[in-house]
């Protein structure tokens, strides 16, 4: 059995009222309103790019590059985390072992075609030994995309350039790294 629809005590405008707003089109002077109001309190917004340029948030993620110690050692020890993370398959690693060091790898290649990258971030994640780091570099438009394909030497100067502080080598910060890593030439003593 159906029931009646119950009357609600909101009370609708008359129609008289309804008939002004529409002889004096109300909802157009409440757009109107809107309009004069912004255009009394007008702010630019846009930035003169490329003579201004806005602050960018530190956790940005702009161009990757390689870092060093603060000796001048590349990071990088070729151990493909980077690759096997990466799921826009961007970098290739080419690793070979430290001459006259065999238990100690480096990368001997380095690629990323920075055309495929997300700049999701994953291959910073992965590396054991923070190697990678995301600058805040974003002006990187090239007519030939050939370009964006980067080796090695390429990704050191981005990392060397946006990164000019650096950490001391593991073995420094650590001693236990080093103790305990017989490919370590000259054991540093442990404190006692
Ligand atoms: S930021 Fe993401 S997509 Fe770009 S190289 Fe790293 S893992 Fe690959
Ligand atoms: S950048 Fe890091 S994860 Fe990638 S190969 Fe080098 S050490 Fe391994």
């Amino acid at each position: 059995m159906s029931t009646a629809p119950v009357q609600t005590g909101s009370k609708r405008p008359s129609r008289f009222v309804e008939w002004l707003k529409t002889i004096v089109f109300y909802e157009l002077l409440v757009g109107m309103k809107a309009t004069m109001s912004h255009l009394l309190h007008y702010k630019p917004i846009t930035v003169q790019y490329p003579h201004e340029k806005r602050a960018l948030p530190d956790n940005y993620r702009g161009m990757l590059g390689l870092l060093r110690y603060d000796d001048g050692t590349e990071k990088c020890v070729g151990c493909d985390l980077c690759e096997a993370a990466c799921p826009s398959r961007v970098i290739r690693v080419v690793s070979a072992e430290v001459p006259g060091e065999p238990t100690k790898r480096y990368s001997k290649e380095y690629y990323m075609d920075m055309t495929r990258c997300l700049f999701c971030g994953m291959c910073v994640k992965a590396c054991p030994v923070d190697a990678l780091g995301m600058s805040q570099e974003f002006e990187w438009a090239v007519y030939d995309k050939r370009q964006l394909h980067l080796n090695k030497q390429q990704l050191l100067a981005i990392g060397d350039r946006s990164f000019p502080v650096r950490e001391k080598r593991l073995e420094l910060q650590h001693p236990n790294v080093a103790f305990f890593n017989v490919s370590f030439g000259h054991v540093p003593q442990k404190p006692n």
